[in-house]
């Protein structure tokens, strides 16, 4: 049963794996390959918690219904009855209670693949369920080859070697005959028993509901934590974004005050200049007096400072020292 489910799993992931987009590439490679590796996580998580959902219990598909086998037959003069759960109905069979005798495939080979296939059926008899092998053909057609032969339920053992392991059967499309799957070893005991020639009979009847507690709350547990993980490397790459927007902003803002510098007036200071004069002002941003052959930067608002002193300060400010004008505003 465990290997079913992981096998429908493993198709969901397949036919999800195909249908995922192409990511898209260049830029700002780095960022793209620490998103991309946290969105793809974040999917593979998504995917994961969704398979793991599809594959919990549900109230139709997965729950597994047993069944009691009350097996009847004479030995002599004793007659022996053993009643036991040792079925499981197939998924797609009635759950109905079924009696009757049990009858082999003639021949040597017992999968009953073969459309032509006979049942060595008593002529009296008129209920009878087959007992066919597993394997060899589906389990839609070995039902099939019986119920056209009028068999009223078919048990199914497992394969040689399997023990007594047994699990629910897909078989679509078997209308509403009763199908049950027994273990290799019951399976081996009624077909030795039939062959001797003893006449067995058996009552099959619903049994209980079956849904492995460990699997269901394990399953439960992993989705629960599949789905935390995934919201968590959805935040985190969402996080690794936010950041980069505002650096591409900070580095717009830079360019654009640079070119603003790049625009105000420079002057070379001489002799004369008011600025060199003894009462002359000093630079707001060094405190120095002004020389002959400073270079200085003359802002939008007239104020006036050494070039190697401004240039910094606007970079980092954007405003001028005395009148807090904005050089991008203006
Ligand atoms: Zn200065
Ligand atoms: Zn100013």
């Amino acid at each position: 049963m465990a290997n079913l489910i992981v096998s429908k799993q493993a198709d969901l992931l397949d036919r999800m794996a195909v249908n995922q987009p192409k990511q898209a590439s260049g830029g700002t490679r780095l960022f793209r390959m620490t998103s991309w590796k946290q969105s793809f996580a974040s999917s593979c998580l998504l995917r994961f918690s969704i398979f793991l959902l599809l594959s919990l219990p549900d109230a139709e598909g997965k729950a597994i219904w047993t069944a009691h086998l009350n097996i009847t037959f004479q030995v002599g003069n004793r007659v022996i009855s053993k009643l036991g759960e040792t079925g499981v109905f197939g998924n797609h069979s009635p759950l109905e209670k079924v009696a009757g005798v049990v009858v082999l495939p003639e021949g040597w080979n017992q999968n009953a693949c073969k459309p032509m296939t006979n049942f060595s059926r008593p002529a009296l008899t008129e209920s009878w369920l087959a007992l066919i092998e597993r394997g060899g053909c589906t389990f839609t057609h070995k039902i099939k080859v019986a119920a056209q032969k009028g068999a009223n339920g078919v048990i199914i053992y497992n394969y040689p070697g399997t023990g007594n392991k047994v699990f629910p059967m897909s078989h679509q499309g078997t209308g509403n005959v009763v199908a049950v799957m027994i273990g290799n070893l019951k399976g081996m005991e009624l077909f030795h028993l039939i062959q001797k020639r003893v006449h067995v009979t058996i009552v099959i009847e619903v049994g209980r509901r079956h849904i492995p507690w460990l699997n269901h709350h394990i399953m439960s547990l992993f989705t629960f934590m599949a789905a935390a993980v995934s919201c968590f490397f959805l935040y985190c790459a969402r996080r690794a974004r936010m950041p980069s927007a505002a650096t591409r902003r900070r580095r717009q803002i830079k360019a654009d005050v640079k070119k603003a510098i790049g625009k105000l007036e420079l002057r070379v200071l001489k002799e004369g200049d008011k600025e060199v004069d003894v009462n002359g002002d000093s630079c707001v941003v060094c405190f120095d007096m002004y020389k002959p052959k400073d270079t200085v930067r003359i802002l939008t608002c007239k104020h006036l400072f050494h070039k190697a002193c401004i240039d910094p300060w606007l970079l980092a400010r954007r405003t001028c020292p005395m009148c807090k004008c904005d050089i991008l505003k203006v």
